[in-house]
Formats: structure tokens, sequence, C-alpha cells
């Protein structure tokens, strides 16, 4: 027989995805569908030595999917959290302690993100020159900031964030 996952009743299915089996880390829990690879990339999990479980469309109630990352040994730092509100602003962090959750978090986008992304002005003084680009938040959902030194308003699709991925 195949598809044993398939097979699980939902309220297994959902504990399964709740209950964490790493003893030490970070689940990064309701990401859109089809983002966690995005953000797995933004927090640089896709190299060597992390160990990283990647859940994509899973359920999250019967008509929504999500997205879902375990990170093993691994904690979010104030920035990553702004990252990954960009990406996925309804995300809940959970951070993992001896099996249990220790701390959870929703992301949330700040007023003011600096070095956090790149406006999306190709011609903004900030992506041109050394010059830290910082973006004001205009507008939380639908995602649009405003930039410090052009007054361009990037939606939420044309930021690229920077490290790994962002380009
Ligand atoms: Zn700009």
């Amino acid at each position: 027989m195949m598809g044993g996952m398939g097979m699980k009743k939902p309220a297994e299915a959902k504990k399964g995805l709740m209950v964490s089996p790493i003893e030490n880390g970070t689940v990064i829990d309701h990401i859109p569908p089809g983002k966690a690879i995005k953000i797995a990339e933004i927090l640089n999990l896709l190299q060597p030595g992390y160990v990283v479980i990647i859940g994509q469309n899973l359920r999250s109630t019967k008509y929504v999917l999500k997205d879902l990352i375990k990170v093993e040994n691994r904690y979010l730092t104030g920035e990553e959290y702004n990252k990954i509100a960009l990406i996925a602003p309804n995300a809940t962090v959970n951070m993992i302690r001896n099996f249990e959750i220790n701390e959870k978090r929703k992301v949330t986008v700040p007023d003011v993100l600096e070095e956090v992304a790149f406006c999306a002005n190709a011609n903004c003084i900030s992506n041109k020159e050394h010059v830290p680009s910082r973006l004001y938040t205009v507008s939380r959902d639908p995602l649009v900031m405003v930039c410090h030194y052009c007054n361009f308003e990037s939606k939420g699709e044309e930021l690229k964030l920077k490290g790994a991925g962002g380009r």
C-alpha cells in the first residue's frame, strides 16, 4: 500500500506537523505555499551543515495549504524575522528547546527596514553606490515600502531581499 501520510486522519496529520520532532532549533510555520524554498535561501539554510526539513503544500486547514520549515540547532536574528515577514507576513516562528516550544512569535514587517531589501528603483542611489538601503513601510497589506532616498514605492513582490537568493 502506498502513501502512508495520506491515509492518516486529519487530526493525526496535523499533530505530526505541529509537534516538532527536533530537539533544538526553529520551526517556521504558516508560510504561503511555494515560498518555503525562498525563505530557506534567504536564511542561508540550503548550505551544507544544516539539518533542514522543508514541507510544501501541507494542509493547514481543509482548504488552506501552507509551507513549513524546520531547522535544527539554528535560531533567528531580528533581521531574519524581518526578512521572513516580507515574504510570509503571517508566518509564525517557534523556537524549540529540548523538544518543547520555548517561544512562539509572529513575524511583523517593521516600520523601517535598513539593509534588508533593495529599493525597486534601479536608478536609486542605494543601488548604485555604497549607501545603505532604507525603506519605510507605507502599508502592510498589501505590502508597500517607500525609499528614503528616491521616494520610489516598492510593492511586496518587487522587493529583492539582500543576502543569498536575494539578488
Ligand atoms: Zn530608492
